[in-house]
């Protein structure tokens, strides 16, 4: 697999430190606000890569920061008038919420800022012990940027400008301001009740040591790929590399990537515009999670991305022709009489569902002893999916593989050229297609029939308007474990 690296601005192939596992960090939320869907499509990017390194049969661990201690949370704090625990609480909770709507599979770890203090006291005092940073007057601990001769490297930065002996305590500023940045921010009112003690003084850690530290301690002091957005690459991944390889001594990551911006209806998203989005303002609109999802997947991560609710349409018929042409294959592989285990596979269905390492392995068992069965067309279509893949995230090219099949597919069931077991073995390739893609409905022919039943007693008792009838089947829907979801198409079950 072949991924785009910032710091060389090459496209590498990826290749573990150790053994076959990937190890993975990603800047994670800050959570002093919902987050917005321009955040979103940089953790549907994360998601993305983390399915296909999957896909190609590596193992994973991905570190997800929760970044609940920093100026901007700090500031949410005061102005609630709340401890900062209990303002970052609700975000935190409300950032989960929006990666199940989104179908993203969880990380291994999110570690939040506030439980690992005393790992970036550690980083601190031995970069103080090496002469890389140094205490201010009023008490601040700061990075020496001069004692880094690579800074720079990562954002390919023109060092000659630099000021020394210039520092800037906040922990977002310009290129043209690089400077020496604070590590330890010593105590001052603005942060209220919010302090540590450390060896040189009570204060608060900056943003970037506290994820050089948080990806030490789950990864170690080297390790695979860091991703983030490009807002990411300076100043905060630069600081991190110089933290991190200033205290160990050892390179700190090997592959970096990052996404592009999401722009919408072509213009910067921002509240004065009037065009700044949540997850919720969509879904408050009518759209679903994946849609959302779809829509944030189907551009190249290095592309600007431009979100229009015109693309959440199209997003919409672009899935029903997907979950129609599942229905199709599963019908047609039932009339045959396969034998449903040889279809048994493991969906995302929107929900929490998330497919393990297990499930997808055996998935792929299925999916091999399958391959001989499959069409012509449907064996090429893998192949192309797997080329997009493999190619930096080329998912333009994997999701045109998907409808080439959907349209091969579709014409050979309406010339009756496809045969029961050949179905089936497409199916299993749709459904392995969707371990990466997470978009599909579960078939409509997997709901078992007592539970469509009661889906038909519930239609009849509203256009009766025999509210307590239908109420009373929706709870026994529920009790069996089933959602009724209205959509346009009509009423769906959704696992619960
Ligand atoms: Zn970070």
């Amino acid at each position: 697999m072949k991924i785009h690296n910032t710091l060389t601005q090459q496209l590498e192939e990826l290749i573990p430190l150790e053994g076959n596992r990937v190890r993975i960090y990603t800047c994670g939320p800050t959570v002093y606000n919902f987050a917005h869907i321009g955040n979103f499509r940089a953790y549907i990017f994360e998601d993305l890569l983390r399915r296909a390194i999957k896909r190609f049969g590596y193992e994973l661990t991905q570190v997800m920061n929760l970044t609940d201690v920093d100026d901007k949370t700090i500031a949410g704090a005061l102005k609630a008038g709340v401890p900062l625990n209990t303002f970052t609480a609700t975000f935190k909770s409300a950032f989960f919420d929006d990666l199940k709507t989104l179908n993203i599979e969880p990380a291994e770890h999110y570690p939040a800022a506030t439980d690992h203090i005393p790992a970036m006291i550690g980083m601190i005092q031995s970069l103080l012990d090496k002469k890389h940073a140094y205490q201010s007057d009023d008490g601040s601990i700061y990075f020496s940027v001069a004692s880094f001769p690579s800074y720079g490297k990562l954002a390919h930065l023109d060092m000659a400008g630099m000021r020394p002996g210039a520092r800037v305590q906040h922990d977002e500023y310009e290129k043209e301001n690089v400077a020496d940045f604070a590590l330890w921010k010593a105590w001052d009112e603005k942060d209220g009740a919010v302090a540590w003690d450390a060896p040189w003084g009570r204060g608060r850690p900056g943003w970037h040591i506290e994820c050089s530290a948080m990806a030490t301690q789950y990864l170690g002091e080297s390790f695979d790929l860091h991703t983030g957005g490009v807002d990411n690459i300076f100043p905060h991944h630069e600081d991190e590399i110089a933290q991190s390889e200033s205290a160990s001594g050892k390179p700190y990551v090997r592959y970096w990537m990052h996404c592009a911006h999401l722009v919408v209806d072509g213009r910067k998203m921002s509240k004065s515009l009037g065009n700044f989005y949540t997850l919720r303002d969509i879904l408050s609109r009518g759209f679903t999670g994946r849609e959302t999802r779809y829509v944030l997947m189907a551009g190249h991560y290095r592309q600007s991305l431009n979100f229009s609710f015109d693309a959440l349409t199209a997003a919409r018929s672009a899935l029903q022709r997907l979950d129609e042409f599942q229905d199709r294959l599963v019908g047609v592989a039932k009339n045959a009489n396969i034998e449903q285990s040889t279809l048994n596979v493991q969906h995302s269905t929107g929900s929490n569902s998330h497919p393990s390492l297990d499930v997808r392995c055996s998935m792929l068992t299925v999916e091999c002893s399958n391959s001989l069965l499959l069409p012509d067309w449907a064996d090429a279509a893998r192949v192309k999916f797997d080329a997009g893949l493999a190619d930096d995230l080329n998912i333009s090219e994997s999701l045109a593989a998907l409808f080439d099949m959907v349209h091969a597919g579709n014409r050979a069931m309406d010339a009756k050229a496809l045969k029961g077991e050949q179905a089936a073995a497409v199916r299993s390739l749709l459904a392995s297609f969707d371990l990466v893609l997470g978009v599909l409905e579960k078939p409509r022919e997997e709901i078992p029939d007592g539970a469509l039943k009661l889906l038909e007693l519930r239609q009849e008792a509203r256009k009766a308007k025999n509210w307590a009838e239908s109420d009373r089947v929706r709870d026994e829907l529920a009790a069996q474990g089933w959602l009724i979801q209205d959509t346009p198409q009509g009423a769906k079950l959704k696992r619960k």
